[in-house]
């Protein structure tokens, strides 16, 4: 198959809903991280996201929605709380999971009875899914495991060839997946954070975030989102995540790097001796904007081992921290540690 690159116009978004609605699988921007969408409703069209992402079949895929009414095609009952929460949030980067409706099948919900919808806020997202009239199942476009793809370019050197088109939308403005929440208790649980913060979700109501955000889960657990149980956004690179300042972190660095390790740094000052690096940014909203890209070039770049500084785990930061977490296997070298 020969993998087209779309632009943005209304001639090129007619086309790739016409893939779409014939069950195609077009890799499209949105403003968290690159989707590959198909039709929700369709079981064997998102069959073909499983089989072109490697994606294990009990992952459950996102539902994308172009307005609110389309909420209730999705979702058999939509608590009081989403509405207010998709008045104050959408379109933007936040998934809400309610009781799936029998129009969603369960290829599409991972086997699960509810489903996470999000309204995306990216304009070509947007007018594709008016354009294809039923919400788009999209998970990130990435090989399942890899890091998820910020640019059209990196949908495409995952994908080419195993599906027909990419929309190429710019860059991903957040740069990491979205907000993930469930309800309960009046209240909203965080089993995924993104560019939603719990700060932002606190001034609507109670927000508590799950223990599989920033611990690992155990093999065979039982857990309330089923992306927390796989490896992700790994790079080959073997991730060491170092924790302290900026002293201590070179102190770390010159006494343990050797040739082919490589630092991933806040900023170009922290550069330790010859160690070669990449920086990702000095605040939590660049971190998020730049770390799958930089995750990807270290790869490139044949990094063997990759010494991370730890972001701060504040607003977006959390959302970072988790994504790097799991980029280094849980593995956090604590020099602030007594
Ligand atoms: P991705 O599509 O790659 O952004 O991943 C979507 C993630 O959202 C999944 O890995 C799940 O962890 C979470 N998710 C989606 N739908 C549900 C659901 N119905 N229940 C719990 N978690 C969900
Ligand atoms: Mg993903």
């Amino acid at each position: 198959m020969i993998t087209e690159m779309l632009d943005c116009s209304e001639e090129s978004l007619i086309k790739a809903s016409g893939l779409i609605k014939r069950g195609e699988v077009v890799g499209i921007p949105t403003e968290t991280v690159y989707g590959l969408a198909a039709n929700a409703f369709d079981a064997s069209a998102v069959e073909k996201i499983f089989k072109a992402k490697g994606r294990p079949s009990d992952n459950p895929l996102i539902v994308h929605v172009s307005d609110f009414d389309m909420i209730k095609e999705a979702a058999s009952e939509v608590p009081e709380l989403a509405y207010k929460l998709a008045e104050r949030f959408w379109p933007g980067p936040l998934t809400m999971i309610m009781p799936k409706s029998d129009k969603v099948p369960y290829v599409t919900s991972g086997g699960l009875d509810t489903v996470g919808i999000r309204f995306p806020s990216h304009p070509a997202a947007h007018r594709l899914i008016e354009l294809c009239g039923v919400p788009l199942a999209a998970p990130s476009a990435n090989l399942s495991g890899s890091p998820s793809p910020t640019t059209a370019k990196r949908v495409l050197d995952d994908m080419n060839g195993r599906i027909p088109a990419i929309i190429d939308g710019g860059e991903s403005l957040v740069g990491v997946e979205s907000t993930v929440i469930s309800f309960e208790n009046g209240g909203v649980r965080i089993l995924r954070p993104g560019g939603v913060t719990r700060e932002m979700l606190l001034e609507v109501c109670p927000a508590e975030v799950d223990r599989g955000v920033l611990s690992e889960v155990e093999s065979g657990a039982v857990v309330r989102s089923p992306g927390m149980k796989y490896r992700h956004y790994a790079p080959k690179a073997s991730v060491k995540l170092i924790k302290g300042s900026a002293e201590k972190y070179r102190e770390y660095v010159l006494n343990h790097a050797s040739s082919g390790d490589f630092c991933l740094l806040f900023e170009e000052s922290e550069a330790v001796g010859g160690v070669p690096y990449l920086c990702y940014g000095g605040s939590a909203e660049e971190q998020a904007h730049a770390l799958f890209e930089k995750l990807r070039l270290l790869d490139e770049m044949g990094a063997k081992t990759v010494y991370a500084r730890c972001p701060s785990a504040e607003g977006v930061g959390l959302a970072v921290y988790n994504r790097i977490l799991r980029a280094a296997g849980f593995c956090v070298i604590d020099l602030e540690e007594k």
